[in-house]
């Protein structure tokens, strides 16, 4: 039994993920508490090349097949349960993007090791496994101490600042194979890329963001004239974009776009994981929430527990009085 902690290293469409560099700030920092090596663990097709920026890995283990060329829980989870049963590690961090979402699971119930999903922090306490859990949107959290030789940690993005991460170092890379037996279950079929016509809301400096909070289409168009006032642009919440309120392409999160505006103004968003994913790292980031204990107020720089139409046109009327 290796006993090592391993990370896997995700990348999309050969890049690295920035929780990659964020798994192996926390794993080298669990590694070192445990006494024992951090091991990332490469699966891709022609992506050998990505191991030169893992240097924070003691070493890599890659697997390069074609069933691993485009993104897919089953094919992935299948390889590492191979190289799981074969090395023994004490943990698998495995992130929970859109990206690898169902790796960690499926691969806990093929090597039959707990899982413990939605991690935001590892950590080793007297030679255990301590894990600080998120719920429920935020809502609740939870600290965690798996038994046993294996576990499969599902980490949330933001654990570590990515750049924590990054080395110079050119890890040691062993090349593993793995052969599939059946079909992927599930297999991407075709990449959706985002309607380029709208406004491109990666680009902007101020970001009015709107959520379920805002309670009808109409004040959309509200926050429309306020997110001009400000010279920037409106966003949204999965919700908001599922109502169709607002198109695809405006969409903050995890199955939406990362922005990192200089400002971000949350109006009626509550601030799940999966949102915050998208936001957490504006610069200054400002809520507004009828809620006082609405988890986006524990990332926000400025709060204000208020019914966002009323502050929207008092905002906006403030903004053009101070434009002149
Ligand atoms: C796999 C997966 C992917 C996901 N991807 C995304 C994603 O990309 N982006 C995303 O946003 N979500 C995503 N979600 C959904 C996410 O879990 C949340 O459900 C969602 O972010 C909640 O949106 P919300 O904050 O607008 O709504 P809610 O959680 O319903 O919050 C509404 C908030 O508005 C407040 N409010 C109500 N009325 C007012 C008022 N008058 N004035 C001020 N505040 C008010 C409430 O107090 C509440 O906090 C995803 C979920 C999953 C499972």
């Amino acid at each position: 039994m290796s006993g090592n902690i391993w990370i896997v290293a995700e990348q999309w469409r050969g890049k690295l993920s920035e929780i990659t560099f964020e798994s192996l700030a926390l794993g080298r920092e669990v590694a070192d508490g445990l006494g024992v090596k951090l091991q990332a663990v490469l699966l891709g097709h022609d992506v050998q090349s990505l191991s030169t920026s893992l240097g924070m890995a003691d070493s890599v283990i890659c697997v390069d097949h074609t069933e691993l060329a485009d993104p897919g829980a089953s094919a992935q989870a299948s390889a590492l349960a191979q190289l799981v049963r074969q090395q023994k590690p004490r943990a698998v961090i495995v992130p929970l993007t859109n990206v690898s979402l169902g790796t960690g699971t499926l691969l806990g119930e093929q090597v039959g090791a707990p899982v413990v999903n939605f991690c935001k922090d590892l950590r080793a306490v007297d030679g255990q496994l301590v894990a600080d859990c998120v719920l429920y949107g935020g809502k609740i959290e939870a600290t965690v101490t798996p038994r046993g030789d294996l576990t499969v940690i599902g980490l949330w993005p933001g654990s570590r600042p990515p750049d924590k991460g990054r080395s110079d170092r050119n890890p040691p890379v062993e090349t593993q194979a793995v052969t599939f037996a059946d079909q992927p279950s599930v297999k991407l079929r075709s990449y959706i890329e985002p309607d380029a016509s709208d406004v491109d809301i990666t680009q902007q400096d101020v970001l009015v963001a709107v959520g379920r909070g805002i309670q009808s289409q109409e004040n959309v168009a509200l926050a429309e004239e306020l997110a001009a006032s400000l010279g920037g642009a409106v966003c949204g919440s999965r919700p908001v974009i599922d109502q169709g309120w607002l198109p695809l392409s405006r969409q903050v999160g995890k199955s939406g776009l990362n922005v990192k505006p200089k400002l971000y103004l949350a109006l009626g968003i509550s601030g799940a994981p999966e949102h915050l994913e998208g936001m957490k790292d504006a610069p200054l980031i400002v809520a507004v929430n009828s809620d006082p204990d609405a988890p986006i107020f524990n990332i926000a720089h400025y709060g204000v527990v208020a019914d966002a139409m009323d502050m929207i046109p008092t905002l906006k009327e403030t903004v053009l009085a101070l434009r002149g």
